[in-house]
């Protein structure tokens, strides 16, 4: 689905509200294995962009992705700033090239299915891209946990509904890892049993933005 400036403005509120709805218990799980500031680096975050919202939006798609990225590490401080950071930034680049190369080539316009393929090429290439910043991989127990799974059924056409199930799951599913990045990563064994934050906040957006585009999909 095509994103216009409204879509885009709509999505920054909702992201925005749905941090500020988890903001406490985001800190409660970073209590648990960090330092319990989770909640309020990622509420500095989505508020620093919702305030630039009405700018933001009205850019192209990757020049707006790119933005929001530099905003997101300006603001959310700690681990997951330049994380969550990279990957705007490292969508947004992906995209303009891409986009680039198509005019370039004339090639002509994208199918819906075609345009799924190519976004989840480039979101690989940005996950890869968080993956080197953090020097962390599959099963660290990071927001990686989340990221990994979304790019692969985005990349198999999955549907938003199980898109968002899987990103619900897949955070879950580092309650039982252990930690091997972060400041998780100091208490080693006693890591394990609980859910690592940067993977929930990261499912909630996720799970966000997937209900918005299945809002949005025509029945
Ligand atoms: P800090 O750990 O500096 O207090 P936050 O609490 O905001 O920062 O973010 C912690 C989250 O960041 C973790 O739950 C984890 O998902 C993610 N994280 C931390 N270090 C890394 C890393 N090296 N690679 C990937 N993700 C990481
Ligand atoms: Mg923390």
């Amino acid at each position: 689905m095509p994103l216009d400036a409204a879509d885009l403005s709509a999505l920054i509120g909702l992201c925005r509200e749905e941090i500020e709805l988890h903001c406490e218990h985001l800190g409660r799980l970073d209590s648990a294995i960090g330092d319990g500031d989770h909640g309020a680096n990622m509420r500095r975050g989505l508020e620093a962009v919702y305030r630039e919202r009405d700018a933001i939006s009205v850019l192209p798609l990757p020049a707006a992705l790119e933005r929001i990225g530099l905003v997101l590490v300006m603001s959310i401080g700690g681990a997951a700033g330049p994380l969550y950071g990279t990957l705007l930034m490292e969508l947004g680049r992906g995209l303009a090239a891409r986009d680039l190369a198509a005019r370039e080539l004339a090639v002509r316009e994208l199918d819906a299915r075609e345009e799924e393929t190519d976004f989840a090429a480039v979101l690989a290439v940005a996950v890869t891209a968080v993956a080197r910043r953090g020097r962390s991989g599959p099963g660290d127990k990071t927001l990686l946990d989340v990221l990994y799974p979304v790019q692969a059924e985005l990349a198999s056409h999955a549907a938003p509904v199980r898109i968002a199930e899987c990103a619900r799951l897949a955070a879950r599913g580092t309650e039982m890892m252990l930690a091997r990045r972060g400041r998780a990563s100091y208490l080693g064994e006693r890591s394990i049993g609980h859910e690592d934050p940067g993977a929930s906040s990261c499912a909630l957006l996720t799970m966000t933005i997937c209900h918005y585009f299945k809002e949005q999909a025509p029945s």
